[in-house]
């Protein structure tokens, strides 16, 4: 059963340690509830949560869970648990129980794949680790708009880009994962699609390990081929794709790269690479890459305003300036682009409009 209680203004009593029970007293928090805690240990309490006394009496167990809403049992040792649970019976107060918090006094790092940002494509194992994190170190490429409801009374620190101000440095990122994990929290890093695709996962996981703070990764769903898929262009077709090659167009290749690219002759799925464009796509036609492959430009996928552009690798540098193409962006050479859209008709004449455009200038 998965209920979702509004505990705005509730009593609610949870028992159990503090410090195991913190991430459910900070989710209780952050639903406006009023939280008291009973436990037989005496760990510092959050700001907001009233210690009651220890009851001695079946009578005073009573009495304390007969005031409250509901009862959140968060591992409690075996006398409180079995109080507090016949107490509920007999008062008929619902009781839940909730999984601890990790108490070692070193915390951990999970590396979340987000997924190209649309919240159903958030994995569940992304999700259980958000529920659990005490700090959350987000950028924006990744999913967020719903992170007080994913990691409920977690700390959310923004360390990509906004308008204005710069993206955190990746070194101080590192830094700031080892730091919380090191004070004992549990830390996610939620990002962009996969974390090992591009998104310098690898050099967090070393970070990590070099402080010996233990560290796990969740795979995500990455753009690179979401992002075409959400357009109608799968990767791979039978008789047109075997294979599909990922670059980054962060730097422009080199002329031995494009050399081999345009041989491999399976498609080519490009990630920030709108400012390179005319560098990439000059390079393939100069190596071999037929001027007519066609080519799709997908902007802001899985967004509202998403926007797929398509025109030959020949016209596509003229027809993402007339749209002015923006990153973020997938860009996707190779035959499965007259997949896209809905019917192989529509993407023909997609194709052909784009390239009569193009060539008509
Ligand atoms: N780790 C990420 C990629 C990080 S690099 C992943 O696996 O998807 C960032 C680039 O990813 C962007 O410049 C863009 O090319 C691409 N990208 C990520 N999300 C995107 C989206 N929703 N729409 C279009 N491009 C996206």
């Amino acid at each position: 059963m998965d209920l979702n209680l509004d505990l705005s203004g509730r009593r609610v009593l949870v028992a159990g340690g503090a410090r195991p029970a913190r991430r459910t007293i900070a989710r209780c928090l952050a639903a406006g509830a009023a939280v008291f805690l009973v436990s037989d240990t005496f760990d510092v309490l959050p700001t907001g949560v009233d210690r009651v006394l220890l009851p001695t009496t079946r009578s005073g167990w009573s009495d304390l869970v007969g005031a409250v809403d509901l009862v959140i049992a968060v591992d409690p040792v075996e006398a409180i648990d079995s109080a507090v649970s016949r107490a509920a019976r007999q008062r008929r107060v619902w009781l839940t129980r909730e999984q601890p918090a990790s108490v070692s006094a070193t915390g951990r790092v999970t590396l979340v794949g987000g997924g190209p940002g649309d919240d159903g494509l958030l994995t569940v194992a992304a999700m259980s680790a958000l529920r659990g994190a005490d700090v959350v170190l987000y950028d924006l490429l990744g999913p967020r708009d719903r992170l007080e409801e994913w990691a409920p009374g977690a700390t959310h620190v923004n360390v990509g880009k906004t308008p204005g101000h710069h993206a955190v440095p990746q070194r101080e990122i590192e830094r700031m994962l080892v730091e919380h994990a090191l004070a004992g929290r549990t830390v996610v890093r939620l990002k962009g699609g996969d974390p090992f695709v591009f998104g310098r996962g690898g050099e967090e996981v070393i970070a990590c390990r070099d402080a010996g703070v233990s560290v796990s990764v969740v795979p995500g769903v990455t753009s690179a081929i979401s992002v075409p898929g959400t357009a109608g262009i799968p990767v791979t077709h039978r008789e047109l794709s075997r294979l599909f090659t990922v670059v980054s167009g962060h730097a422009p290749l080199s002329d031995d790269e494009l050399g081999h690219l345009a041989g491999l002759g399976g498609t080519v799925v490009v990630l920030m690479g709108v400012a390179t464009l005319p560098h990439l796509a000059a390079g393939l036609m100069r190596r071999g890459l037929s001027p007519d492959t066609p080519v799709a430009l997908i902007e802001r996928g899985f967004s509202a305003s998403q926007r797929t552009t398509i025109a030959t690798l020949a016209g596509i540098v003229r027809v993402a300036q007339q749209t002015g193409a923006r990153s973020p962006a997938v860009i996707v050479i190779g035959e499965v682009v007259r997949l896209a859209g809905s019917s192989d008709a529509e993407a023909a004449r997609l194709l052909h409009d784009t390239v009569s455009l193009a060539s008509s200038a």
